[in-house]
């Protein structure tokens, strides 16, 4: 391992125990391991395990994990266990949501065309989604509220008896804005075209339940869980169900083949059931922190502009820009204290700015000037503290740089 990595071993790297430099503050790209799901992982890795496929013992004590596991991540979201397809993460659960129904459609003779998404999914969403106009298919794209929030009266206006599937996130990863997917599902409904729902960032953070929506995207290293796991909720009720993008063996219902990765599952499943169990806890921890950290940098007299809107955020989730700083100066400046990053972490090193950012209407400087952290299950106090001041104190000499030096 390269030296200066040395420190992101075992429980350092979340501040969670020893080590506690950089604090991680990026929950919105990845959360650290639970210590309940390490542990659920731990035999899985060392036992000689079976194909969960398997007829034998070893086969049938691998099937029961997997099993188990599926039921846990079923409870989190109010779901049958059946309802649940593991895949590697959200990105393929989106891609055989979308590409999946649209292929069911042209199989079943279904005329509609239509895909209704926002402008703030993710890329595995608006990537999916785009990629099916050359066959056929029309994508429109929902505008949001300065708040980052998706319009109802723009939905309701673009979802017609034409539109066959509507894609929404439940919570954005950038802005952490809560989206009003049970009214937007409605609409869809009315009209006759099939719900989905990225759930990848809220799930396990906040109450969600999937029952009213036709297909549910989570993933795994969203909710403390390992990464490289994730699942597609298909609805019992759903009208027709997704053709799978992937032919194989009929693992998973024949929606996802492949051998099911006995021990990420296992950790996904832990992570899921303590993730129901803390929820409360989780919600009220995180939103204090963040609420605790933006105090701070205000009693520093550090001017900021917050994201997003405030009733309907991610508890725990920080968008803000500095004005006059150059956000990649300043995450440099503050990384042997925290570890936080601008816009999404997906499009880092692109010279292109986040989508998001852009969508809500941020001028260059301001998207120039926007960071994004994430206060989680093993951020402490402490941390929301060491942040402000860390980055107080590095506002304050990039904006002294420029000549914006305010206060
Ligand atoms: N959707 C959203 C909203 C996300 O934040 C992410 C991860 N950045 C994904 C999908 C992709 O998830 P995964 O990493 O599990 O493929």
């Amino acid at each position: 391992m390269h030296d200066s990595l040395q420190d992101f071993s075992g429980a350092g790297a979340d501040g969670r125990a020893g080590n506690p430099r950089p604090v991680y503050l990026d929950g919105h790209a990845t959360t650290p391991l639970a210590p309940e799901s390490h542990a659920a992982m731990e035999p899985w890795w060392h036992a000689q395990a079976g194909n969960p496929n398997s007829p034998h013992r070893h086969g049938q004590y691998a099937d029961a994990a997997v099993e188990a596991a599926r039921g846990h991540v079923a409870a989190l979201i109010g779901a049958m266990p059946g309802e649940i397809h593991f895949t590697s993460g959200a990105t393929e659960a989106n891609n055989l949501a979308i590409v999946g129904s649209a292929l069911a459609a042209l199989a079943r003779g279904e005329r509609r065309r239509g895909i209704v998404v926002s402008q703030i999914e993710h890329k595995s969403v608006l990537n999916a989604a785009h990629a099916l106009e050359r066959d056929g298919f029309t994508v429109t794209e929902l505008p949001v509220t300065n708040k980052g929030v998706i319009a109802l009266e723009r939905a309701s206006a673009a979802i017609s008896d034409d539109t066959l599937l509507v894609s929404v996130m439940a919570a954005n990863n950038e802005i952490g804005a809560v989206q009003p997917v049970a009214e937007i599902a409605d609409i869809a409904r009315a009209r006759g075209a099939l719900v989905h729902v990225d759930g990848a960032q809220l799930a396990g953070k906040l109450p969600f339940v999937a029952g009213s929506f036709d297909l549910v995207s989570l993933s795994s290293h969203k909710m403390y869980g390992p990464m490289g796991i994730g699942a597609l909720y298909v609805s019992g009720a759903a009208p027709y169900r997704p053709r799978p993008i992937l032919y194989g063996g009929d693992q998973e219902g024949g929606l996802r083949p492949g051998t099911l990765p006995t021990p990420l599952i296992a950790g996904f499943g832990a992570a899921a059931k303590v993730a129901a169990e803390r929820l409360d806890a989780d919600i009220r921890h995180s939103a204090a922190l963040a609420g605790r950290f933006e105090e701070e940098l205000r009693s520093r007299q550090v001017r900021f502009i917050r994201h997003g809107s405030n009733a309907a955020r991610l508890p725990g989730s920080v968008s803000m820009a500095f004005e006059g700083v150059d956000a990649n100066e300043l995450i440099a400046m503050v990384s042997a204290e925290i570890s936080i990053s601008e816009g999404s972490a997906c499009q880092s090193g692109q010279i292109t700015h986040s989508h998001v950012l852009r969508a809500i209407e941020l001028s260059d400087n301001l998207i120039k000037s926007t960071v994004r952290l994430y206060f989680g299950r093993y951020n402490t106090t402490d941390h929301a503290v060491l942040a402000a001041v860390s980055i107080a104190s590095a506002v304050r000499r990039l904006q002294g740089r420029t000549g914006d030096f305010l206060q």
